[in-house]
């Protein structure tokens, strides 16, 4: 059995004694591979190692940072299948999601490979007599990236391009449950020219991060994963000094309006609710049936929950996969189970599912809820799998209230052919991301990804212009040129003349 260890300066680091952690096919259930949980040892090794390489490539022409991104682009597409292969291999979702999720993630190379003119900073001219004011972004510092399980090479993707081409140096904690592409792009990275100890990787878990979050050498730390981790990761590195940004959970409502294209609709509810099995922070977890169209919404949705086609992630034929652990097929099953108990109404009950020749994969058929009501766990609380919860309300202002009342405000949509709801839903929703007609409304690489309330904590949403701005410092220069007879020293408050 292969033991999966960490990346650093350059090169493989396989793990000397301590911790491991079991790897899983999510399809089989077996073990695939054993990967090694960092110590103090690793991790410090691997922040000693993007400290020295910090000067050198702060200092490198971002015009060279991005070359290497270029080269890094090429050789990721030419080995896609195999990456593909291996998200599917420890999170279970289909080939094509993992080879959607990989493209989102090269999208923000291609954005990180303008750093030279994304870097450009703003002059002024003679903003007093003969004196100039210019700024411009420098890097930070060391930075680090913790990552969630379920997309093993995009979130990693949403930090580290743009982190490197501003001229930082970066320790990426991956998922325990998915490390092997992180791995793999490291690889590539040095391939494409990287300098030894610019990109890390350190698998592992708490400890690791604990680490990461107090080492005084380590300057800023993007998260993502669940609000109360993402919590403490901010809490604990902003009171060491750091700056954090940390994305959270979700529970992301579509609103049905009676005038809305109902095939189009749940056709956009089934990709958004069961791809992945539910397991992304942008998935539709509740459908908002405005104004008594929620009989005609069952009626279209139901037959389509029945007829999804759940398997391995590897058949072509699948839409839906295995989920990434047993433990999380068992958290997922008893929301279902609670759901029963507090009165809601199992239209589609998925738990029976069991695949001929899966026996032991951690499957979970669509489950369909209708009649869910604000004070149900299943609305409050994140589900994170194949669960769609139906509420009913009698108006758009009802909609409205409701989806901001809740803790979570990372994505939202509304589907309907009326532009002044449209309009005054995107306006006023207290949610970060917002779809029209769009169900799964995340932002391409140039716009910035990042939700509100409790999904996001910290100022900046990551990739995009947030995310040059979270990765620079802004230092503005004022300078003067004297030509004149020299004046004295001047006490009084300088002001511009
Ligand atoms: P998680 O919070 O369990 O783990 C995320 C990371 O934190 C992992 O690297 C893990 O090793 C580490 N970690 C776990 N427990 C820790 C602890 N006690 N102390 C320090 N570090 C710890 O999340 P997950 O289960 O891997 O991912 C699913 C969650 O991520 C969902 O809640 C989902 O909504 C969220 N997510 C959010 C976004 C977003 O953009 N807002 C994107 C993807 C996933």
């Amino acid at each position: 059995m292969s033991a999966l260890g960490h990346f650093v300066n350059g090169a493989a680091l396989k793990a000397n004694g301590g911790r491991f952690g079991d790897v899983f096919n999510p399809a089989t259930g077996a073990v695939s591979a054993q990967v090694a949980l960092a110590g103090a040892a690793e991790v410090d090794q691997a922040i000693a190692a993007a400290a020295a390489a910090l000067p050198r490539w702060a200092a490198t022409p971002s015009v060279q940072r991005a070359r290497v991104l270029f080269k890094f682009k090429e050789l990721v597409e030419a080995r896609a299948d195999e990456i593909a292969a291996a998200i599917t291999s420890e999170h279970g979702k289909v080939l094509s999601d993992a080879r959607g999720e990989l493209m989102r993630g090269l999208e923000v190379v291609e954005f990180a490979c303008g750093i030279p003119h994304l870097l450009k900073g703003e002059f002024s001219e003679n903003v007093g007599t003969n004196v100039d004011s210019h700024s411009v972004r420098q890097p930070v510092g060391v930075c680090a990236g913790i990552t969630p399980f379920n997309f093993p090479a995009m979130v990693p993707m949403w930090m580290f391009p743009i982190a490197i081409a501003c001229g930082n140096t970066f320790v990426l904690k991956p998922s325990e449950r998915v490390p092997t592409v992180p791995l793999i792009l490291a690889e590539l990275l040095t391939q494409a020219g990287l300098p030894p100890g610019v990109f890390n990787v350190v698998n592992g878990d708490k400890e690791a991060v604990d680490i990461l979050l107090t080492d005084p050498r380590v300057a800023a730390v993007s998260f993502v994963g669940s609000t109360p981790i993402a919590e403490y990761v901010y809490q604990t590195g902003t009171a060491h000094g750091k700056r954090v940004q940390a994305l959270g959970g979700a529970k992301n409502h579509m609103v049905i309006m009676p005038d809305a294209d109902l095939a189009k609709a749940t056709d956009a509810l089934m990709g958004a609710g069961y791809g992945s099995a539910g397991e992304r922070c942008m998935a539709i977890s509740v459908a908002v049936a405005v104004g008594g169209i929620g009989d005609a919404l069952i009626e279209e949705l139901a037959p389509k929950v029945r007829a999804l086609k759940v398997g391995p992630g590897t058949d072509p034929d699948s839409e839906m996969g295995a989920l990434v652990t047993r433990q999380h097929l068992e958290k997922v099953r008893s929301y279902v189970d609670s759901g029963v108990e507090e009165g809601a109404e199992l239209v589609v009950d998925g738990r029976g599912l069991s695949l001929q020749g899966y026996e032991n994969g951690y499957f979970l058929g669509g489950c369909l809820f209708d009649r869910v009501t604000p004070e149900m766990k299943i609305y409050r609380e994140e589900i994170f799998g194949p669960v769609l919860a139906v509420m009913r309300v009698d108006s758009f202002d009802e909609a409205v209230k409701l989806i901001n009342a809740h803790e979570f405000g990372n994505g939202t949509a509304i589907f309907t052919r009326d532009g002044d709801a449209a309009r005054t839903f995107a306006s006023t929703i207290q949610v970060g991301m917002v779809g029209v007609n769009v169900p799964i409304p995340v932002p391409m690489a140039f716009h910035s990804f990042g939700g509100w309330k409790r999904s996001l904590f910290g100022d900046h949403a990551v990739h995009g212009p947030e995310g040059v701005h979270f990765y620079t410092r802004l230092k503005t220069v004022t300078s003067r040129w004297p030509t004149g007879i020299r004046a004295g020293a001047d006490f009084s408050m300088p002001v511009m003349r």
